[in-house]
């Protein structure tokens, strides 16, 4: 049988990540990639897990839910959107890990939402890293407190970071960030805060993957390399 596009997409992406790693002396199995399925059709998905694909973000709640009522295989779920806490129950319970958690606000609501479902949240803290007015996220010299009020959440685990790097033609550009990404982990990792253990660094998405898997990520975001480009319509 001949390999779905998606599927030697995946196996493009995979060998990628496998070189980078071997470039920075990492071990290929540090480095879990994440299918990004945001506006793609269910078909799309299922041929990424014929090719063996199980982590998949989405960035829209309902869309999730959507996605979740269509395919019933126990896939990891990633949530890679922004979120506001009235559609936290679509997320909680319902998802392996919520990557952009960038207020003590939407930390206390996933604490109160997982409560309700008798569940423990593995959650990143978004880092606005380059300081873009138009993104989301909490500014680097904020992240040590956000870490310390989430610290005492008993529902809610903080696994590590998460950043969506400025778009670039160049990903080297974005290399310094990535750089900062992992120092500031490494930085609150030394403060020795109760409950807080932080290993997992999502960064790095279609155009930078690579840099960033050279400089420490843990979790790479790819869509647009693996599925095509995205057409936006109304609904999403
Ligand atoms: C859409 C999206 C991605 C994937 O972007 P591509 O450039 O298509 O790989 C990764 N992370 C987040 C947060 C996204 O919203």
């Amino acid at each position: 049988m001949r390999e779905s596009t998606i599927g030697q997409a995946i196996s493009e992406v995979k060998d990628n990540i496998r070189r980078a790693c071997e470039r920075a002396g990492r071990n290929a199995d540090e480095v879990t990639l994440i299918a990004v399925s945001k506006t793609m059709p269910v078909s799309d998905l299922r041929e990424a897990m014929a090719a063996g694909m199980i982590e998949f973000g989405e960035n829209r709640p309902q869309e999730l839910r959507d996605k979740q009522a269509e395919i019933t295989e126990p896939l990891h779920w990633h949530m890679i959107g922004s979120l506001q806490t009235n559609k936290l129950k679509y997320v909680v319970g319902k998802t392996v890990l919520i990557h952009s958690v960038d207020s003590l606000h939407l930390a206390e609501a996933i604490e109160e939402e997982s409560v309700k479902r008798g569940v423990v949240s593995e959650i990143l803290l978004e880092v606005n890293i380059a300081g873009e007015v138009s993104k989301g996220g909490i500014a680097p010299a904020e992240l040590e407190e956000l870490v310390r009020a989430v610290s005492v959440l008993p529902h809610v685990r903080v696994r590590g970071l998460m950043t969506v790097a400025p778009y670039t033609e160049n990903a080297e550009e974005n290399r310094e960030y990535f750089r900062k990404m992992k120092q500031l982990m490494v930085d609150i990792n030394s403060k020795n805060i109760d409950n807080i253990d932080m290993d997992e660094l999502s960064m790095g998405m279609t155009g930078d993957y690579e840099v960033a898997v050279e400089e420490g990520a843990t979790l790479v975001r790819v869509g647009t390399g693996i599925f095509g480009h995205r057409v936006y319509t109304k609904s999403n």
